[in-house]
């Protein structure tokens, strides 16, 4: 079987326009990937490389003036064949979601209805998409709720009675209780003190390899990548710019961006001041020419600031996207 998503060179711009002349952000800027079934990837990069208006795009939860100019998002459920997210009739994409494709937004904990218990929003959001009767539905939701250490009782809680950490479970649990095949997730644990957030992603990992499901996970914490996900992605400015399973990219990132990424985490028993990086990423407005990256770049050459390098494979399953890389310099 195929991958259960390919993205194939989109680009989704943010477009409008300023005095009839048209401006244009750049957000998410020819990316191609694919996400294989069973697999957890993540996507990193520091806030606004463009991380969730791509996951956005690839979801189909986009409204102008966002709007994909090129490229394609196929997503191929069941193994019954690749379909254009983006051409399917709006009945269907409504099908598709919870079912299929499930997407946990930044600060999704709001989703819960403030005024209403937990047990409705499952019934709201979930009850419609599985073919059961009330009764039975609701043992699913408690049997479901247990995976992730929740008592039934929270289903008579108001959002406001639960902790932040039990309402994030929550919201995964009805994010999940369709046990759909590919779910988004947003930097999920974000907002969460450091015990519930290695909570949350224990059952996250569990729940992903019980359902079989593919998860696309979103996150800026580099730590969270190193314990969670299979493979990693790594956005600059709204280009992916390097991939690898994440366990050769911690190992031996290519990309003097992804050195940085790593180098910046803190180590236990290690005092040395942190690399800092010189300068600001770039307005998505007005990219700089070639590598986004080279005027932050320690290794920039001239060939830099002019041609945009490609993304290359330069070992197995490992693409970069750098021209320092492809003349065999570490960075
Ligand atoms: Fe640095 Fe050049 Fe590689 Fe960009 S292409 S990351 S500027 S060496
Ligand atoms: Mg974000």
């Amino acid at each position: 079987m195929g991958p259960v998503l390919a993205v194939d060179g989109l680009k989704a711009y943010y477009q409008t326009r300023f005095f009839g002349t048209l401006r244009e952000v750049r957000a998410v800027d020819d990316i191609t990937l694919e996400v294989r079934r069973d697999e957890i990837y993540g996507l990193a990069g520091e806030s606004s490389s463009g991380k969730s208006t791509l996951i956005k795009t690839i979801a189909r939860a986009i409204r102008p003036p966002l709007n994909v100019v090129a490229g394609s998002v196929r997503f191929d459920f069941g193994g019954q064949g690749a379909h254009d997210i983006y051409a399917l009739p709006a009945g269907e994409l409504a099908a598709t979601r919870w079912r299929h494709l499930s997407y946990i937004m930044q600060g999704s904990m709001n989703v819960l209805n403030p005024v209403r218990r937990i047990r409705h929003s499952f019934v709201d959001f979930a009850y419609r998409h599985m073919a059961l009767p009330m009764p039975a539905f609701l043992r699913r939701v408690e049997e479901h709720l247990a995976h992730l250490s929740l008592q039934p009782a929270v289903l008579d809680s108001y959002p406001h009675e639960l902790s932040g950490g039990m309402r994030q479970r929550v919201t995964i649990a009805l994010a999940t209780v369709c046990r759909p095949e590919f779910i988004i997730a947003d930097e999920p644990t974000t907002a969460l003190d450091v015990v519930v957030q290695k909570g949350v992603l224990g059952m996250i990992r569990r729940l992903q390899r019980e359902m079989g499901s593919s998860v696309l996970f979103v996150t800026h914490d580099m730590a969270v990548h190193a314990n969670l996900t299979d493979r990693l992605g790594i956005m600059y400015a709204g280009r992916l710019v390097e991939e690898a399973p994440t366990r050769d990219l911690f190992r031996r990132p290519l990309h003097p961006y992804t050195a940085h990424l790593i180098r910046s985490l803190p180590r236990i028993g290690d005092d040395a001041p942190r690399h800092g990086l010189e300068g600001k990423p770039p307005s998505l407005a007005a990219p700089p020419p070639g590598c986004r990256f080279h005027p932050r770049c320690p290794l920039a050459m001239e060939v830099c600031r002019q041609e945009v390098p490609a993304m290359r494979e330069l070992a197995p399953g490992h693409r970069v996207a750098c021209h320092a890389a492809e003349q065999g310099m570490l960075p």
